[in-house]
């Protein structure tokens, strides 16, 4: 199995990054301190301060012709245990916040919730359905994140970012290309670096913090949270499991309805407000799926879970089979990083080919 990077560029990269005192840790083992609690050592795990310690690292990298990947807060995605990454670039410190007339800039390893929070304290309307999406804003931009009628992307001005290169750059909400859970920046190598969005202040904040309230109780009620989890797998606008039960009989089908009426009527709802979950529903479902040992969240279905108790092929023959069922209709939301590689388990190289081989169709399918 290739690598992608030699030792003399990991000990290039470490003296240029030592010279330039740019922030980096070397053999780091990502594991635990990624969301989905999953992921291997990497040899250059690098942390810049600022976009322009950032823009510098890049243009560094760009020269060498080094392949690395940027992450946020990682709640979107799946790191292998399997794989040593070579370099990896985290937003994470680059945190700057300043609030102007009328806008905020924000840096991009700034937390969405924290932004919230400044939103609310400064009676700012706007940003309440961001209230508990677990990313950065540089992560929140790239997929233009929301939820409850809420996207990042609504009340954006005009966004920084470094391109391929190296080269800082400025550009509109307008020429970004944004769609459902969509941005120019997800076709392309740009780092989003600082985000500019409109920050006008109304006269009292009431409505606002009850808003928050209110979508904060929905997500502490349907969210899984006690298994590491990414939030929903596949972006699906419509009944996830008549989704994925379309293609069975009418009598199947006429058993979930049943089960549907039976378990998410008003009554059983109310009843089971403080901790709702879909456990009937899965069951039912679970009968359809040939991977009969995976168990997903008992919220839902559409959520992976990290029990600890699954082999990455458990979880990934789970994702895979979802996927055939839902169709080309919907995509995978979560991202699985294959690298760069620095090294790779032997025994994961069969599976390593079959995940790059499903992603790669996968794109091709988005791209039509
Ligand atoms: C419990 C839970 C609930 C969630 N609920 C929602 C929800 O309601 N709505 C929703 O939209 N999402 C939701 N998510 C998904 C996730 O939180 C969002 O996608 C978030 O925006 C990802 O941000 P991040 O910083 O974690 O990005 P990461 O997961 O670290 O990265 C995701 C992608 O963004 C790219 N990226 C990150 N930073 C930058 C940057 N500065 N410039 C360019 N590219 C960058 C990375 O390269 C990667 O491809 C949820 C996740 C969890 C775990």
């Amino acid at each position: 199995m290739n690598t992608d990077i030699t030792e003399d560029q990991i000990a290039s990269t470490e003296s240029f990054l030592y010279d330039n005192n740019i922030w980096f840790k070397k053999d780091y083992n990502i594991k635990y301190d990624t969301f989905f609690k999953t992921g291997g050592v990497v040899k250059i795990f690098i942390t810049p301060r600022c976009a322009k310690e950032l823009s510098k690292a890049v243009t560094y990298l760009y020269n060498s012709k080094i392949k690395y990947k940027i992450i946020g807060f990682t709640s979107n995605i799946i790191l292998f245990d399997e794989i040593e990454y070579s370099i990896l670039i985290s937003t994470c410190n680059i945190k700057n916040i300043s609030i102007g007339e009328g806008y905020v800039d924000v840096g991009c390893g700034y937390s969405l919730q924290d932004f919230v929070r400044v939103a609310i304290i400064n009676g700012v309307v706007g940003y309440e359905g961001l209230e508990g999406i677990p990313g950065s804003i540089g992560g929140g931009v790239f997929m233009n994140a929301g939820a409850y009628g809420y996207e990042i992307a609504t009340n954006i001005i005009s966004i920084d970012y470094i391109e391929e290169d190296g080269k800082q750059k400025t550009i509109s909400k307008e020429q970004c290309g944004f769609a459902y859970r969509k941005s120019f920046f997800k076709s392309s190598n740009n780092i989003i670096t600082s985000v500019r969005f409109k920050f006008n202040r109304s006269v009292n904040n009431k409505n606002i913090v009850e808003r928050v309230e209110r979508y904060h109780i929905a997500r502490h009620s349907y969210q899984e949270f006690s298994y590491p989890n990414l939030g929903s797998m596949f972006s699906v606008n419509k009944d996830f499991y008549r989704e994925l039960i379309k293609n069975e009989s009418k009598s199947f089908l006429m058993l979930y309805y049943i089960l549907k009426i039976l378990t998410k009527n008003p009554i059983s709802k109310f009843i089971n407000r403080k901790s709702p979950n879909s456990s009937a529903l899965i069951w039912l479902i679970s009968k359809k799926m040939k991977q009969s040992n995976y168990s997903p969240s008992k919220k839902g279905m559409n959520i992976l879970i990290n029990s600890g108790q699954l082999s990455t092929k458990e979880s990934f023959d789970y994702i895979v089979e979802i996927k055939n069922k839902l169709g080309d209709e919907f995509h995978i939301e979560n991202e699985s990083i294959l690298g760069p590689v620095y090294k790779i388990r032997p025994e994961f190289v069969p599976l390593f080919q079959s995940i790059k081989q499903n992603l790669m169709t996968t794109e091709k399918e988005l791209s039509k």
